[in-house]
């Protein structure tokens, strides 16, 4: 029997990227190369999204292989895919002559890198379709490679509290004129000091307006208490990853020790405190497949069924916070509410139907 449900929305991937064969600045396999990139970055005073790239040739081989990438994440069942962190204005132009052809294969979404960003350059599409959403800055490294920015050293790395590439002076200062002009900041922040300098740089920027302008943290790991209670009253909204809870659960154990893993990838505290709490993927990073994420998400368990003591949610919330009804619909071979938890993965998406309008946020 098949079922018909709301559409899965990636707010957070690097599929633009992948698709057009762009690696990321390091290889986000190994923790010593991602330690010594984010290293580099951080001594020239840079941030992985202000690091000037080869520019992306605006071609026929480009436009292909966009639609290539937008038509595998059709066929994982996504509806609309978030781009975090647009490097080139060539995909944009890329994407603008495939949707002067029709209707793209899932609905795009492009937060610019915060390198490029321009407020000048920067316009609204209106259309459903293809539209520029705002600006992604980027706080701290990763838990990995115990780049993450902490209030308290590594567990298993003593007088190392990881790397903070922007202040919430700094964060607040160069996202003013993109605020003021009505663009979302989302802001890559993992470990609890930059969850807290983010929060900080939110507080100056907006003031008493800041839930109006929903602003993001991206990913949002490393949580306390304080910080949940905070981003709940700022207003802040959280994009998590389903798959990274799973995938981390052993380093980040180490990394952070009982009493801080206890707290982290805790999205349901963040849900029943009243934060916004939507999900993207971050492929590469984890697989782009929605229902791969979901089955992670709520099983705790990697795919090969071993348990790893990860937080969990139920279907039913993580559905909620990884599909959009506004977006468009999904037809799955099976329930995903009925089905097995630890068979999410094998449900076949029968198609992916994004809406022609309606806006999704
Ligand atoms: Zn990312």
């Amino acid at each position: 029997m098949s079922w018909e449900g709301a559409g899965f929305v990636d707010h957070h991937a690097h599929l633009l990227r992948v698709a057009a064969g762009r690696a990321h600045g390091c290889d986000p396999s190994d923790p010593e190369a991602v330690r010594a990139y984010h290293r580099r970055v951080s001594d020239r005073w840079s941030t992985p999204m202000d690091e000037v790239e080869r520019p992306v040739e605006l071609d026929d081989g480009l436009r292909g292989s966009l639609e290539r990438g937008l038509a595998r994440a059709a066929a994982g069942g996504l509806v609309e895919v978030t781009e975090a962190g647009m490097h080139d204005w060539a995909y944009l132009e890329a994407l603008l002559s495939l949707r002067a052809r029709g209707p793209l294969e899932v609905r795009v979404r492009l937060l610019v890198a915060s390198g490029i960003a321009d407020v000048g350059r920067m316009q609204r599409t209106g259309d459903p379709w293809l539209e520029l959403v705002g600006v992604k800055f980027y706080a701290d490294g990763w838990l990995g490679s115990r780049t993450c920015a902490v209030r308290e050293p590594f567990a298993d790395q003593p007088g190392d509290t990881g790397i903070l590439f922007l202040d919430a002076d700094t964060l607040a200062s160069r996202a003013d004129p993109f605020a003021e002009a009505g663009w979302t900041i989302a802001t890559h922040a993992i470990g609890d000091r930059a969850i807290e300098a983010v929060l900080d740089g939110y507080e100056r920027l907006y003031g008493s307006d800041c839930a109006d302008a929903a602003p993001r943290i991206e990913h949002a790991q490393v949580l306390a208490p304080d910080l949940v209670r905070r981003m709940a009253d700022l207003g802040v909204v959280a994009c998590v990853q389903p798959c990274f809870a799973v995938a981390d659960a052993r380093t980040a154990r180490a990394a952070l020790g009982e009493q801080r893993w206890e707290d982290a990838y805790r999205w349901d505290r963040l849900l029943d405190a009243g934060v916004r709490v939507v999900a993207g993927s971050d492929h590469p990073v984890a697989p782009l497949e929605p229902l791969v994420g979901l089955q992670l998400l709520a099983t705790g368990e990697s795919l090969d069924g071993r348990s790893t003591g990860a937080p969990t949610l139920s279907v039913e919330r993580a559905l909620g916070i990884m599909t959009d009804a506004a977006a468009g619909t999904v037809v799955l071979s099976d329930d995903p509410h009925r089905v097995p938890e630890d068979e999410l993965s094998a449900i076949d998406v029968v198609e992916a139907n994004p809406a022609p309008q309606g806006r999704s946020w």
